[in-house]
């Protein structure tokens, strides 16, 4: 396994040099010596080894600059190419899904002998992906993998297979894995740096396995909160989705994606899939060119240039154009810009879409031309020989030139050389003791905890005393399923008996914290799943009624009541709804709760933000835990009691009411005055402690400046409470007047930082030209002379860019 301290050293080093001796006035301040961690008793930051300061914009650069070396592979892959026939270069550019070559059930599954040799032996199928329908154990699927890869050395060029999962949140396709938050309660964290070593960590697990190539990170902003895939996004915001982004490639791929720890990652869903105009998934985005490139090109942007060796494409369409048959996207911006060197894979079933739903295409051998052409290196078919047989034909018929096949051929096999798959396929038996190795859960752990988001707090009602008599009720009280939403064990996050017995959900956490005298619980209503397969049409989960008069009975003789909402899981359409209103069993809990005046804690366990404006007032504290994976239950217990002091950021503008969709980054008008409105319930960046923190001296270096000129922004932040914690100083650069209807603010850099009670640190940011630019009409950046605003904590300074 990789070692830590290296790690933290260099990364604490490297942040050092942005954090200058600070000019405040506590007694504590000894602020030259910022290290990397500091050891943390007050908090309660339990044996962590994560930095605890960044500064984003150092993060990123180095992120990006870690990238492994670019090997040169050419002679090897053009003596492949120029030995392959047409259909064994079509056999490299096809995906088929592990069912295609497995017989059985579930745990039961066994390679069908007749089935693996013709993918492989007779099509020479270039790559196998993801579980049948259920997690495997490590031991299968190194069993899977070793008869994948020898029935492939044995083909006639012996081109290994490429196997390709969705270890969205971990290597959550192998049982005994570790699982983080998901990608949504990952952003909240504001720490990149914990992002990195959780994808370490989900990559060596992965890898442990003998699967080279993950699925993910997603780098979709996540600015429509109907959509059902906003948990898996890193929020609204382009510059914290981009620095989470870049921090989860490295983590993914490392400095060597060969490592036997690390793997391949798959940049996803290029692009503009998280936006679609009516929210359902799959469907259309309507953005013009100057958007995209503001908002949703950045993140794909940061992660090219840190290596990643692969892009998924967005299964919708923009302004009319299915992704999978667009050229300026997938060749003009991805390849003559970008500079990507790696291949393009499309989405489950895309290119059949393209006849079946988009229509752009009369029938699926047209629709294959459309795809190829348009970059589509690599087809996810999954479950049929349909590419590769019409491929083959496109391309003896001359409708595809051969040259373009040996385009794409060559992108996959150099991803194949760069990961050592033709040195070394095959998984290796003493990898398996590196998967859920109790480091890794700490750091999952710690993730939780540095999710956690504490968004009210009336009169102090949290942290809890261990003396009261505390109600959980709620139905994400009791559910590990709630705790980690999609992508868990099974697609749909959906079967109970998958779940590791060992965790504790939010009751077993706060029960152990309590002991059995003062704690009751009393489930109230119920989340279950609609029988059948899902359907695209009617939402997957059914909240129901159980016993809210008990629960209320209970809460009458309770001191203070934990509220456990939000949402069981769903993933992708299954995932649809239409409307964001929490569940109505749900709010009637909700109410007859807090009707009976006892103090309420709202905890909300939900991928989405659902509408609660209802309840928000008469609860006393609301904390929002996301999908906080299989430690979310002990963090969330942790939080309550104050064993950590909270330290989440809202990284999405959570709307008041269900048409008050908004972005923290909208026109500063749009909620001002009669537009209130629109007024969100919280704000993008919100979260409180347990501690208060107070922000001093903001100075800009300069009043203005001019060309490539930096700009150094400093500011004194302070704790002026009476514990440690963390907190995020948030930088948001406003421009005055643009040619483009400039946004109210716009996140430019962030740090979190640790300070113990009394203690000050100074930070200094530097902002670059590039930070004040925006997308204008011609669709390129422009950086346009005018007056500025910086934004840090409440303070604000101008400038003057010239
Ligand atoms: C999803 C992708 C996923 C793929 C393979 C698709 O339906 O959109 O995110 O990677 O399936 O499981």
């Amino acid at each position: 396994m990789r070692k830590i301290a290296p790690i933290v050293a260099a990364l604490g080093l490297s942040i050092c040099i942005s954090l200058s001796p600070q000019r405040g006035k506590t007694a504590s301040q000894n602020s030259t010596s910022i290290v990397a961690f500091t050891p943390n008793t007050n908090s309660g930051q339990r044996g962590t080894v994560i930095s605890d300061v960044n500064d984003s914009d150092e993060f990123l650069q180095n992120a990006i600059r870690a990238r492994g070396p670019d090997r040169d592979y050419s002679q090897k892959i053009e003596s492949l190419l120029k030995q392959m026939t047409v259909k064994e270069k079509v056999g490299q550019m096809t995906q088929l899904t592990l069912e295609m070559i497995v017989s059985g059930h579930d745990q039961n599954i066994q390679i069908d002998p007749a089935k693996l040799q013709k993918a492989i032996g007779q099509y020479g199928v270039g790559s196998i992906i993801n579980c049948y329908n259920q997690a495997l154990t490590a031991d299968k699927w190194q069993d899977i993998v070793t008869q994948i890869q020898a029935t492939a050395k044995k083909t006639r060029l012996g081109i290994p297979v490429i196997y390709g999962i969705d270890s969205i949140h971990g290597a959550n396709y192998v049982q005994g894995s570790t699982l983080f938050p998901q990608e949504l309660g990952m952003a909240a964290t504001w720490n990149p740096d914990l992002m990195k070593r959780g994808a370490e960590i989900s990559a060596m697990e992965t890898r442990a396995v003998g699967i080279p190539w993950s699925f993910s990170p997603v780098l979709d902003v996540g600015r429509q909160p109907l959509w059902p895939r906003f948990w898996e996004t890193f929020g609204e915001d382009p510059y914290l989705a981009k620095v989470m982004g870049a921090a989860f490639v490295r983590g993914m791929e490392g400095s060597d994606v060969s490592s036997q720890d690390h793997v391949a990652v798959s940049l996803k869903h290029y692009l503009g899939y998280s936006f679609p105009l009516n929210g359902t998934d799959r469907t259309s985005a309507w953005i013009p060119e100057n958007y995209l490139r503001e908002y949703f090109l950045p993140t794909f942007a940061a992660a090219i240039q840190g290596g990643a060796h692969t892009v998924m494409v967005n299964s919708g369409d923009i302004n009319g154009v299915p992704a999978h048959a667009n050229h300026h996207i997938l060749t003009d911006i991805l390849r003559d810009e970008l500079g990507f060197q790696g291949f393009v894979v499309s989405d489950w079933a895309d290119i059949k879409r393209l006849v079946r739903d988009w229509r752009v295409a009369a029938d699926e051998k047209e629709a294959t031309r459309m795809a190829v052409m348009a970059g589509v290196d690599m087809s996810m078919v999954p479950t049929d020989y349909s590419f590769p047989d019409l491929l083959e034909a496109l391309v003896k018929e001359g409708r595809v030139p051969e040259s373009r096949i040996d385009e794409a051929v060559r992108r996959i096999l150099r991803v194949k050389f760069e990961l050592g798959l033709f040195t070394d396929a095959m998984p290796h038996a003493d990898l398996k003791s590196k998967i859920g190795l109790a480091q890794s859960r700490q750091i999952a752990l710690q993730a939780a905890q540095e999710s956690i988001t504490l968004l009210k707090n009336t009169n102090n009602l949290l942290p809890l005393r261990k003396d009261q008599r505390v109600l959980v009720t709620g139905p994400t009280a009791d559910s590990l399923i709630s705790l980690n939403n999609g992508w868990t064990y099974v697609w749909q996050g959906s079967e109970p008996s998958l779940y590791p017995k060992d965790r504790p959900t939010i009751r077993r956490a706060i029960e152990t914290k309590l002991g059995g005298a003062n704690f009751t619980y009393v489930p109230g209503t119920k989340i279950t799943r609609r029988a059948g397969s899902p359907s695209n049409s009617t939402p997957t989960n059914i909240d129901e009624e159980v016993d809210i008069q008990a629960a209320v009975a209970a809460a009458q003789n309770s001191d203070v009541v934990v509220l456990c909402l939000g949402e069981g899981s769903y993933c992708e359409t299954p995932g649809t709804i239409s409307d964001l209103t929490l569940a109505a069993p749900q709010l009637k809990l909700a109410e007859a709760i807090e009707a009976t005046g006892k103090p309420v804690v709202i905890v909300l366990a939900e991928g989405r933000p659902r509408i609660i404006n209802r309840i928000v007032d008469s609860a006393g504290a609301i904390v929002m835990a996301y999908n906080p994976g299989n430690e979310g239950g002990q963090a969330i217990a942790d939080a309550l009691f104050g064993d950590i002091n909270p330290s989440g950021k809202l990284p999405f503008t959570y709307p008041r009411t269900v048409n008050g969709l908004i972005t923290y980054d909208h026109r500063a008008f749009e909620t001002e005055g009669d537009r209130s409105v629109m007024k969100p319930q919280f704000e993008f960046g919100d979260g409180l402690s347990y501690t208060s923190f107070q922000y001093s001296d903001l100075r800009l270096a300069k009043p203005a400046i001019s060309g490539s000129e930096e700009l150094t922004v400093s500011v004194t932040m302070t704790n002026s409470g009476k514990r440690a914690g963390k907190e995020v100083a948030q930088l948001y650069v406003t421009e005055l007047v643009a040619s483009i209807a400039p946004a109210g603010k716009r996140l430019r850099r962030f740090a979190k930082i640790y300070l113990e009670p009394g203690q000050s640190r100074t930070l200094n940011f530097k902002l670059r030209r590039e930070d004040l630019s925006f997308i204008g009409n011609d669709n390129k950046p422009v950086a346009e002379p005018g007056d500025f605003e910086v934004l840090i904590g409440g303070l604000m300074q101008r400038f003057t860019l010239k």
